[in-house]
C-alpha cells in the first residue's frame, strides 16, 4: 500500500494516463488534497470547478483511487475562500482606462437597453451580485459606453477598478509571458475590485489567451470579485472559445442591448445635440431619427457631420439644411428600406402573405402583421402617411397613424411583440 500522503501523487500519475494533458492541467492539477479520518477530501478551487469534476471525471477520479490500493472515501468539496489580502491604497501609476465622458449621467436610456443598464446598477450596488455579469448586442449599441459607467461609478468610490479592452489583456499577457512577469501580471488582476473586459470575441481562436483570462476570471470570481464582459454574441454563438469558458460565461447574467427605437434614437439625438452645444429641433430629430435606425455610433457620427456642417457654413440647422447635408445618406438609406420591403419582410415573418395584408380581410392573423409593417414603414421609411396608406391598398392616412399607436400600445403591454418588432428591424438591416 502507498504511503497516505503520496496517495493523491499517484492517482493524478493514473490519471494522467487516461486524461489528456489539457484535462490534467485545467481540472485535476488545480486541486488541493486533505487526508483525514474519513477519507481524501479534494478542494476545488470554485463550484464551477467543483461541478465540472464532479460530472466529467469523479468516477474515473475513485476508480483510480481503488487501483493505487487503498479503500479510502473519497470526497469534493470547493476550497473555503480565501480572504483577499487587504487592498491598501491604488498604487501611483495604476491606470484605469476609463473614458470619463462615458458615464450613467451621458447615457440615455430606452426599451432596448433599460434591463442592462439595470444590470449594470445592481453591480453597482451589490458587486459580486451577478458573477459574471455580461453585455452582449450589435456594434454601437452602447455596451462600451455601459462598461465605462460601471467603471467611472466605481472609480468615484475608490474602487479598484480597470477597463481592458481583450486585445490589450492579451497584449500586456504576451509582455508579460516575454519578461517572465507572470506573477506579476496575474496577482495584479487578482488584487483588482473590478475587471471590466470589453469585446471578449477578441480571445476567440487564441488558446493561450483564453486559458490565463479564464484562471483570473476564476481567481476573480473565487475572491468575489466582479467581472463584467462585453461581446458581440451570446456565448454559445462565439465560435472558437472552450466549451468550458463558454459554460461560465452563462453563469451570471446574460444581457442583451438591442437596437434602441424611434423614441430612444429621439432621446439620445437630443441629449447629444444638448452636449455639442448645438440642441436641435424635435423636427430635425425625428427626421434624423427615422432615418439612421442602426445603431448610435451611427446615429452620433451624422449629427456630428451636420452641427460641424452648421458651424462652418455658419447656418441654423433646419430640417431643409440636415436633409442636404446628409443628402447622400439619405439617397443610400431610401435605396435600403422601402415600403414594399418592409411588407414582404413582415409577412414572411409572420408567416402570412403580402397580398393578404394588402386585402380588406380582417383576422386578427392578417390585422397584427398589417398594423406592424405600416408602423414599421412610418418609422423606418421617409413616406408620408398618405403615400403609406396608398402602398397598403388604398388606405387612409389615419389607418397608418391608428396602426402605429397600436403598435406602440402593443409594444409596451406585450413583450412578444416588442421582440417581434426588433427582429423585423433586425432583418430589414441586416438582409
Ligand atoms: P458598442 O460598444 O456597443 O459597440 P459604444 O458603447 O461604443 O457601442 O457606443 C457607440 C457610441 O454611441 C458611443 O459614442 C456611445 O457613447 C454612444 N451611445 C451608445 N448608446 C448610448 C446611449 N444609450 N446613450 C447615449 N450614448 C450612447
Ligand atoms: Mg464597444
Amino acid at each position: 500500500m502507498v504511503e497516505e500522503k503520496k496517495i493523491w501523487k499517484k492517482c493524478t500519475e493514473e490519471l494522467s494516463k487516461v486524461l489528456s494533458e489539457k484535462e490534467m492541467r485545467t481540472w485535476i492539477n488545480p486541486l488541493a488534497v486533505k487526508y483525514s479520518e474519513s477519507g481524501i477530501k479534494l478542494l476545488a478551487p470554485n463550484k464551477f470547478m467543483k461541478d465540472e469534476i464532479e460530472k466529467k471525471f469523479m468516477e474515473q477520479i475513485m476508480v483510480v483511487v481503488g487501483q493505487v490500493g487503498t479503500n479510502m472515501d473519497v470526497s469534493l468539496n470547493v476550497e473555503s475562500i480565501v480572504k483577499p489580502e487587504k487592498t491598501v491604497e491604488v498604487p501611483r501609476g495604476f491606470r484605469t482606462n476609463l473614458n470619463k465622458d462615458m458615464n450613467f449621467d451621458t447615457f440615455v436610456e430606452g426599451k432596448s437597453n433599460q434591463l442592462a443598464k439595470a444590470a449594470c446598477l445592481s453591480v453597482i450596488n451589490e458587486p459580486g451580485m451577478f458573477n459574471p455579469l455580461y453585455i452582449y448586442g450589435g456594434v454601437g449599441l452602447g455596451k462600451t459606453h455601459l462598461l465605462h459607467s460601471i467603471g467611472n461609478q466605481l472609480d468615484k468610490e475608490n474602487k479598484r477598478v480597470v477597463y481592458l479592452h481583450s486585445e490589450k489583456f492579451v497584449q500586456n499577457m504576451v509582455t508579460a509571458l516575454r519578461n517572465s512577469q507572470m506573477d506579476e501580471f496575474k496577482k495584479f488582476y487578482r488584487n483588482l475590485d473590478v475587471l471590466l473586459i470589453d469585446d471578449i470575441q477578441f480571445f476567440a481562436g487564441k488558446e493561450r489567451s483564453q486559458e490565463e483570462f479564464f484562471h483570473t476570471f476564476n481567481a476573480l470570481f473565487e475572491y468575489k470579485k466582479q467581472v463584467v464582459l462585453t461581446c458581440d454574441k451570446y456565448p454559445k454563438e462565439i465560435t472558437g472559445l472552450e466549451d468550458r469558458i463558454k459554460s461560465r460565461l452563462v453563469w451570471g447574467m446574460n444581457v442583451c442591448i438591442d437596437p434602441p427605437d424611434l423614441e430612444t434614437r429621439v432621446a439620445i439625438l437630443q441629449s447629444k445635440s444638448d452636449a455639442l452645444g448645438s440642441p436641435i429641433s424635435t423636427e430635425v430629430a425625428f427626421f434624423l431619427a427615422k432615418n439612421i435606425n442602426s445603431n448610435v455610433r451611427e446615429l452620433e457620427g451624422n449629427l456630428r457631420r451636420v452641427v460641424a456642417t452648421s458651424r462652418f457654413k455658419k447656418c441654423d440647422i433646419t430640417l431643409e439644411f440636415t436633409k442636404e447635408t446628409l443628402a447622400d445618406l439619405l439617397s443610400l438609406n431610401q435605396r435600403m428600406i422601402t415600403i414594399e420591403q418592409i411588407q414582404k419582410v413582415t409577412a414572411n415573418y409572420y408567416k402570412t402573405r403580402v397580398s393578404d395584408m394588402l386585402s380588406s380581410k380582417r383576422d386578427k392573423k392578417i390585422t397584427l402583421p398589417r398594423h406592424m409593417a405600416m408602423a414599421l414603414c412610418k418609422d423606418l421609411t421617409n413616406n408620408s402617411l398618405p403615400s403609406i396608406g396608398d402602398g397598403f391598398g388604398g388606405r387612409d392616412h389615419t389607418t397608418v397613424l391608428h396602426a402605429n399607436k397600436k403598435i406602440i400600445k402593443l409594444k409596451n403591454e406585450d413583450s412578444q411583440i416588442a421582440q417581434d418588432y426588433i427582429n423585423i428591424v433586425h432583418i430589414l438591416n441586416n438582409g
